[in-house]
């Protein structure tokens, strides 16, 4: 088999949601683990819909998920290779002009819904007494492809044997009125002229796979092999537009999401694999594979999401974060990472957790007679992570505290908080002067 060539097509009609990025991370995690390629293509070929903010959204919003790709084009660029398809397709007979108004043909699929048929197009242009009259009456034509009314059949990579009679499509429109290309010909043209050896993308796209099956043999190109997975829905079923701005990866990452949380979870989700953290999108790679995604949508639930972002993080090493420490006056950011992480959802939560260890902490004194004793056993520094478990047993030795009675005042004095990252690793980067003033009630 000739190498690997995958393409990512989004429209830039909208942000990249969970649905789209996950299309994306499927092509890449394939390429990736085959040792091929992965293009991006920007679909931009509705010139009234697609904006450059969009299209530059996307790059951002792959970027910052960790993907790369070997080239980008976008169709604005290619309309002469969709003409030259075009003609092609002219030539041979396979399109034909079609003159009904977009109301004419709602009424026709209102009176098809009426008679509970399928509103399939009945191809009243083909017939030459109509076309003459729409022709006279100045009609401008919109191009439809003629369908082979048979059955097309393919062996879908997730799932399995796959057979479409046309005959049960409308003629899919290829070129609009006004001359715009829709989203058919110019797919199956790039992927023809691009050499693309998969196509990856949504099970919303099978029935326009059948017909774009058909332009593959009418242009004589190479057929690539189709893989259509499910559908994300959301945790209730419901699907998921574009336009659900919650679920766009850019909201994602403003509510401090890690991309490999992201990506391990939509690489996962709907799949024979546990949804557990990953430590890089090579591992995501290496254990890619069609046959584990299941046909059943996959449902897309942030806080499952929140969830494996913070064991993402519980099992980040200090390399992957070290530029996002926040500040420490000198204490190890190394030795911080290890204190705090296990207690934190989100990266950002660093930053209340530093305060734990720099100050200021306005104490809360439980119980005064309690911090003044453990105040008076402080060891001198330097300090480790075995200074905690001796002192505090110095302290119960003294005072007969124990337990709750014993460790929740000093947290309450060294943290002014109730919970958080065990004392014995955040002792000694709190150090024994900010200790000793917090014993005693002082801002410190
Ligand atoms: N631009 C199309 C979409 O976003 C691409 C579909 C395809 O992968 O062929 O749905």
């Amino acid at each position: 088999m000739s190498r690997v060539k995958v393409r990512f097509a989004p429209s830039p009609t909208g942000l990249l949601h969970a649905g789209n990025a996950r299309t994306a991370l499927l092509n890449w995690l394939f390429a990736r683990k085959a040792g091929g390629q992965f293009l991006l293509r920007i679909d931009d070929t509705d010139a009234a819909r697609s904006t450059k903010a969009f299209e530059d959204a996307i790059y951002r919003d792959l970027s910052w998920l960790g993907l790369t790709w070997d080239a980008t084009d976008r169709q604005a660029n290619r309309l002469i290779k969709y003409s030259t398809a075009f003609y092609r397709l002219q030539a041979s007979g396979h399109i034909y002009p079609a003159y009904e108004t977009e109301a004419e043909l709602d009424r026709q699929r209102s009176l098809l819904a009426a008679r509970k048929l399928p509103p399939i197009y009945n191809r009243a242009s083909l017939d030459p007494a109509n076309k003459q009259k729409w022709e006279a009456e100045g009609r401008a034509p919109h191009w439809r492809f003629k369908l082979s009314h048979s059955k097309v059949k393919w062996t879908d990579l997730v799932r399995g044997p796959v057979e479409i009679d046309t005959a049960t499509m409308s003629d899919p429109v290829l070129v609009r009125e006004d001359g715009a290309f829709l989203y058919t010909l110019p797919s199956v043209a790039d992927d023809a002229d691009m050499d693309i050896t998969h196509v990856v993308r949504g099970e919303d796209h099978v029935t326009n796979t059948a017909a774009q099956i058909e332009i593959f043999h009418a242009l004589g190109a190479t057929v690539p092999t189709f893989a259509h997975f499910p559908l994300l829905v959301g945790a209730g079923g419901e699907a998921l537009s574009k336009r659900l701005g919650s679920l766009s990866l850019d909201s994602m990452r403003d509510d401090g999401m890690e991309p490999l949380a992201v990506a391990s979870y939509l690489a996962k989700i709907g799949t024979s694999d546990p949804v557990e953290p990953r430590q890089s999108l090579g591992e995501l790679a290496g254990e890619f594979d069609f046959a584990k995604i299941g046909r059943a949508p996959a449902h897309f639930v942030p806080e499952e999401l929140e969830v494996l972002n913070a064991k993402t993080l519980h099992a980040m090493p200090f390399g992957a974060v070290a530029s996002k420490i926040p500040p420490l006056n000198g204490i190890s950011a190394e030795a911080f990472w290890d204190a705090v992480r296990p207690n934190i959802t989100r990266l950002s939560d660093t930053a209340g957790m530093a305060r734990l260890v720099t100050g200021p902490v306005t104490p809360v004194i439980e119980d005064a007679a309690l911090a003044a004793a453990a105040a008076a056993l402080l060891p001198p520094e330097p300090w480790d992570e075995t200074t905690w478990p001796l002192w505090t047993k110095a302290v119960a030795a003294q005072t007969g505290a124990k337990g709750r009675g014993l460790f929740h005042p000093l947290r309450l004095a060294l943290t002014g908080l109730e919970h958080g990252p065990e004392l014995k690793k955040l002792l000694p980067l709190i150090g024994r002067g900010r200790v000793l003033a917090r014993l005693k009630g002082e801002t410190a």
